[in-house]
């Protein structure tokens, strides 16, 4: 068999992929614990060329074959009915070899004699994480077809592929991404430790605001008003500096909660929303919460 059926992959579904990876092997967790993550990919073919369009993390297990477990296999059957709705359906499945090369083992050939069996065009694709992070111009991944499904045997070949309308500065961001998810997303809980930071964020910068307004009325009791301008300025600077910082990283946060294992994103569905919702609002808060200093401060008078 040739390497007919070129891959086309959407950006997002790359990013999938890769943050959910290195979310559970990357250099902040101990080599010795990193784990090998599972997912589907959806999509469609379309003459001959398969499309991904979306790649869904499933699970992550530290033993060298990831298996999956009854109830995965219950949202799995949803997801599929919900996918099907957008004239999607499954067109293959990742997985990472962290810090290992790119193959198929008899394990992967076997869930992909599975899938490949009744749908031809079938794609394995395999990550490893490192490539990405180490190599110049590596994506980290490459894509197998079984020569011949219907056997067991060890035989695969690649298969060409392209990421959707993506520039030079591609890569750049994709690594950017992983930086974020060492920083922010390594490991299991991330949820809880992800909203407890942005509660923390809400409390400190609030406490700030109201520390700046309290200090400047016992001030205007003795300062005249261009020192409590002066004095104003200066701290609505600092707060401002602060929390632009905390902006950044918080943003970078919240944008990786895209890419929690399907159980977590059933699971935290609501408060995601909820999460999503409340950080939007506290940006435009923060602004109208230091008008209001400037207002008590200055129209009092
Ligand atoms: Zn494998």
């Amino acid at each position: 068999m040739d390497a007919k059926g070129k891959v086309i992959l959407e950006k997002d579904a790359y990013h999938a992929i890769i943050v959910s990876c290195y979310r559970f092997a990357n250099p902040s967790i101990m080599k010795s614990k990193w784990a090998e993550v599972q997912g589907i990919l959806y999509g469609y073919n379309k003459d001959g060329i398969v499309h991904v369009t979306r790649a869904v993390p499933l699970a992550h297990l530290s033993s060298v074959a990831v298996e999956m477990d009854d109830n995965d296999y219950v949202l799995v059957a949803e997801l599929e009915g919900e996918m099907a709705s957008h004239d999607l359906f499954q067109v293959g499945w990742f997985h990472s070899h962290p810090g290992i090369k790119l193959f198929l083992s008899l394990e992967d050939v076997k869930t992909q004699a599975g899938l490949q069996a009744p749908n031809p065009l079938a794609i394995a694709l395999v990550f490893n994480p490192i490539y990405l992070m180490e190599r110049e111009s590596d994506f980290g991944f490459k894509i197998f077809r079984l020569d011949d499904p219907s056997t067991i045997e060890i035989k695969f070949h690649e298969i060409p592929w392209e990421i959707a309308g993506t520039g030079d500065g591609f890569l750049k961001e994709s690594k950017m991404l992983m930086h974020g998810v060492q920083r922010f997303l390594r490991g299991e809980g991330v949820f809880d430790t992800i909203q407890s930071r942005l509660d923390k964020t809400y409390k400190k910068m609030n406490s700030e605001i109201f520390g700046l307004k309290t200090y400047l009325q016992n001030k205007k009791k003795t300062a005249t008003t261009e020192e409590i301008f002066n004095s104003f300025t200066k701290h609505k600077a600092r707060i401002e500096k602060l929390f632009n910082k905390k902006r950044e990283s918080i943003d970078i946060q919240v944008m990786l909660l895209d890419y929690l294992e399907l159980k977590e994103m059933l699971q935290y569905k609501d408060r995601i929303d909820e999460i999503r919702e409340e950080w939007k609002a506290y940006k435009q808060t923060f602004t109208e919460l230091l008008m209001d200093v400037e207002k008590t401060i200055f129209d009092s008078t």
